[in-house]
Parts: structure tokens; sequence; C-alpha cells
């Protein structure tokens, strides 16, 4: 694909429509779109370090891109302007994510990394004006930092996301109050970027000028898994704090260098008591639902659009060039289906996500971000747009032969690349549960009780014995400890209907 290729429907004008965007925002798309077309897609193999995947390449042009990007301001798109921030909506959120995907949908995931930070500290939950004025600096920082967020554990990382489990399958990261702080202890698979702190401080001494280095980690933990939802919520860990260890990167189909994916074990990793972004029971469950699952989906379903529209435009410029007995293919009935077929599917999937992303901005109407009904909206988008991405980087390789089966022709990239948008936050067969519950749930799966009581109730005794001793330490007297243990009790009798009550309201 080249940057000339130019059709009046993939145009920022034509795509994101009045109804959804401002003139102004279809501007900024435009710009967006141009940066792409300049800076990124001649780049699009530097990134995973070229055919040889060198390492040293692919970082030095991941941080450069990155630097950009941060200079026009994609980063902060959604950091309030009270915070140095644009404050733009949600919309250039995903239009951000659109089209930086069309490019490279690793660089687009790393600058989508940073709105997604902001929304747990920015969101209907609570605002944590604190930690945006301490992290502040840092996210509108010149040169810019890079963040990182940790959900899955080695039990799975699709139950933790799935709301008729409330949060009760979260079960290795446990964090603990001491006196004004967090101890974390525990084990998350997958995060990325992630890694040794002398590993990201090796790449900031190297180019000082284009990268200040990992920010740090916001980690989804329990207090207690038989607490459920009441018990969850968010720590934020600096990168590198005392007490965490880490594997090497998985070597991986795609995202190859742009998104650094390892284990971290975390062992009495203490935080100061106020990294901990949720601040009342159940609200660390909002924001889980609401703005790390919820909206990372959506910005997914943004992603997979960009990433299926850069396929088909490569499609469309070879089988325009490329002739069977004197005609181009692409005028040529069976193409000219396939090829309208792949616009039919992008255009609906960004349609989706954008009336979902539109519909973000009203809560009013269409009701907290975290309900099981927007849940169901953000899993339809990305769900939707991750089966768009398969079949348009499928069909992109069978129209154009063994030419789309080569590295130079770029389809290979976005073929690998998509799939693990489809994937993670639970993937393509948790986003069709969840659109389930949102239709008529909420309701628990089949031997959920069984399992509730196997697993919780049975083994009341010890979870009590260590509330109560945890409790008598940070409520500072037998009498508060007491009182708390008896509230613990009652929710650790597990009751279908007040349970329900309790998370959906
Ligand atoms: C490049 C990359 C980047 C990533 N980035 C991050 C990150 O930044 N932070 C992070 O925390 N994680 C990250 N992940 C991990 C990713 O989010 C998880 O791998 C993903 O959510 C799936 O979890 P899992 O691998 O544990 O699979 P499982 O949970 O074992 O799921 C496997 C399959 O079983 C299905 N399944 C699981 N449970 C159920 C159920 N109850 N009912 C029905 N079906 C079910 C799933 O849908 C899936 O199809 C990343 C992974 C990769 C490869």
């Amino acid at each position: 694909m080249s940057a000339e290729a130019d059709y009046l429907l993939l145009r920022p004008e034509h795509k994101y429509p009045r109804c959804f965007a401002t003139d102004e925002e279809i501007a900024m798309a435009k710009r967006m779109r141009e940066f792409t077309d300049k800076e990124i897609l001649p780049r699009r193999h530097d990134l995973e370090g070229g055919w040889h995947r060198d390492e040293e390449l692919a970082h030095k042009t991941l941080y450069e891109l990155y630097f950009k990007c941060h200079q026009l301001g994609l980063t902060i798109s959604n950091l309030p302007e009270e915070y140095g921030g644009l404050g733009l909506s949600p919309v250039v959120r995903n239009m951000v994510n659109e089209e930086l995907s069309r490019g490279d949908i690793g660089l687009a995931t790393l600058v989508g990394k940073i709105h997604w930070i902001v929304s747990f500290m920015y969101n209907y939950v609570n605002v944590r004006k604190d930690l945006l004025e301490e992290f502040a600096p840092k996210i509108t920082h010149t040169p810019p930092y890079i963040a990182c967020v940790c959900i899955s554990e080695p039990a799975g990382g699709a139950n933790i996301e799935d709301p008729a489990l409330e949060l009760r399958t979260l079960n290795t990261v446990i964090a603990r109050r001491e006196g004004d702080y967090w101890v974390l202890n525990g084990h998350k698979i997958w995060p990325g970027p992630a890694g040794d702190p002398k590993y990201f401080d090796k790449w900031r001494e190297k180019w000082p000028n284009i990268f200040a280095g990992h920010l740090g980690y916001w980690v989804v933990v329990t207090e207690d898994p038989a607490r459920g939802t009441e018990a969850a919520g968010m720590v934020y860990v600096p990168y590198d704090a005392e007490g965490m260890t880490f594997s090497e990167p998985f070597k991986k189909c795609g995202f190859v260098w742009t998104d650094e994916n390892v284990e971290i074990w975390y062992k009495d990793v203490k935080v100061p008591a106020k990294y901990r972004i949720d601040t009342k029971p159940g609200d660390g469950a909002k924001i889980i639902y609401g703005y790390v699952v919820g909206l990372g989906r959506l910005a997914g379903a943004a992603r997979l659009t960009g990433l299926a529209t850069a396929a088909l435009e490569i499609a469309l410029e070879f089988t325009k060039n490329r002739f069977i007995a004197g005609k181009a293919v692409r005028e040529r009935s069976y193409f000219a289906s396939i090829l309208a077929e792949m616009y039919r599917m992008i255009d609906l999937s960004r349609q989706y996500y954008l009336s979902v992303t539109w519909q973000v901005m009203h809560p009013e109407i269409y009701g907290e971000h975290w309900s099981i009904q927007m849940l169901a909206k953000y899993s339809a988008a990305r769900s939707f747009a991750g089966d768009t991405a398969m079949f348009v980087t499928n069909k992109a390789m069978e129209l154009m032969g063994s030419y789309g089966y080569v590295y130079e022709m770029h389809v290979e990239k976005y073929y690998r690349d998509f799939k693990i948008v489809q994937l993670w936050l639970g993937g393509a067969q948790r986003d069709r549960m969840e659109i389930a519950q949102g239709l008529y749930g909420p309701f628990k799966w089949a031997g959920y009780e069984e399992w509730f009581m196997k697993e919780f109730a049975a083994k009341k005794d010890p979870i009590e014995r260590t509330i109560n001793k945890t409790m008598a330490k940070a409520a500072g007297s037998e009498k508060e400890a007491e009182k708390i243990r008896k509230e613990l009790e009652k929710d650790l009798e597990y009751d279908v209907d007040q349970a329900k009550k309790d998370i959906w309201g």
C-alpha cells in the first residue's frame, strides 16, 4: 500500500459521520491519517526489526514514532485540560486508535495504554485528583513515558473478565493493607510493555531525547477472592518497585517488539496507600468492568477496524494493478464482490464502535459505563471488529495469491497482528457471553453455586482467621475489627439475589 491509495469512502470525512464527530474532530482524523501515511507506513517493517527481528532497530523505530505521536498530542488526547492534556472526546480517543492501527496496531496500543491509565483515574466512579496531579507531569512530559496494565493471571485471563464470576477467580495478586502501605504478593502473566527495570533504563540511556522510560504498572488486585467484587481493585506499582521479578519476554506471532509481554512475580511489593486507585468497596469492580475491560475492548474495536482498513487498501491497490486477460482483476465480479464485502464489514465495524463510543459520552441515556448493558455493547463492537479483521486480512491474502503471503506486501504482518487484539481482554468467546448477559442477564453460569460453595464457603474458617488477623491490625481496635468481621461474614454467606443486587444495583 502506498500513501497514494486514496478512496473517497475511506477518507476521514466519509468514514466518520457528522452524527458522531464534529468538523474539528474529523480534521484531527485527517491529520492523523496523513501522519500515518508519511511516518508509519514506510516504517512498518522496522517496527518489527526488519526480516531478522533486530531488537535495537525495532526499539529505536518504536520510540521514535511514539515520540512523534506524543508531539502530535495523541498520547494526551483524553487527559483533561486542567492536567495539561487536550481533554478531547472518547470519539477522538478511538480515532487515534483507528488511524494509528492503519499503520501499526502495536504502536497504536502503546499510545492507547496512556489513554487507558488516564481513564482509571478520571472516570464516572472516581476522579483521583491527587494521582492525576502526581502523574500528569510525567504523562505530558517530553520525551514520553510508556505504561502497562496487569490483569491476566496464571489461572486464566478470560475468567477474571467475566462479570458473572464476580472477580472471585482473581486470586493470585493479593493486596494487604499494612498501615500506610499496600503490600502485593502473587503472580501476573502477559502484561506488556513490561520487564526488568534495567531493560527500559537501557533504552532510555541510549535515546534520552525520545524516550523517558517506563512509568509503571496499574495492577488489578484483590484483598480476598471470597469477597468478590467488594474486594477487587487496582494498585499502581512503580516500574522499579522492590520485590518484583520478571520473566524473559514471550516470543509471539505478532506485536513482535511493539509489546513486550512477561510474567511478573510480586513478593511483598510495598507501595504507599494512596496508590490504591479505587477508594470504596465495590468501586474497584466498576473501574475494572467499565474502564479496564469495557473501554479497553472498545479501543480494541477501533484498532481492529484501522488494521482491517489497511489490509483492504493493500488489496485494492494490488488488484488494481494485477491483470488477467487484459482486465484489472478488481473489475472482475468475483474479486469485486469480495472487496465490497471487506468494505461492508469494515464500515459496519466502524459505525458500530462509533455509535457505542457516542453512547459512552451519554451515560445519562445509556447507563453507567460498567453496566452489563454497556459491557454487552463494547463486547459486540470488539467481537464484530475482530471478525472483520480476520475476514479482511484472510481475504486480502487470498485475493493476492502468494504476493499476499510475502513479507514485502505487509498483509502477513496485519494477519499476524490482529489476532491478539481479538483474543485479549477475555477474547471473542467472552465477548459473546457478555452480550448474552447484557441482553437477558444477569444470570449465573451452570455450576457456579457448587463451585462457590466448594471454593469459599467450605474454607470459611481459614479465611475468617486471616481476615480477623488482618482486620485487627488494620482496624486498630478489637471492637472495630469485630464489626468489620461480621460484615465480611455476611458477604461469605452467599446469596445469589443479594449478590445480584450488590453488583448490578
Ligand atoms: C501481545 C499480548 C498482549 C497482552 N497484553 C496484556 C496486558 O497488557 N495485560 C494483561 O493483563 N494481559 C495481557 N495479555 C493477556 C491476554 O489478555 C489474555 O491472554 C487473554 O485475556 C486470555 O486469557 P488467557 O490467555 O489466560 O486464556 P484463558 O483465560 O485460558 O482462555 C482461553 C480460551 O478459553 C475461553 N474461556 C476462558 N474462560 C472461559 C469461560 N469461563 N467460559 C467460556 N470460555 C472461556 C476464552 O475465551 C479463550 O478462548 C496479552 C497477551 C498478548 C499475547
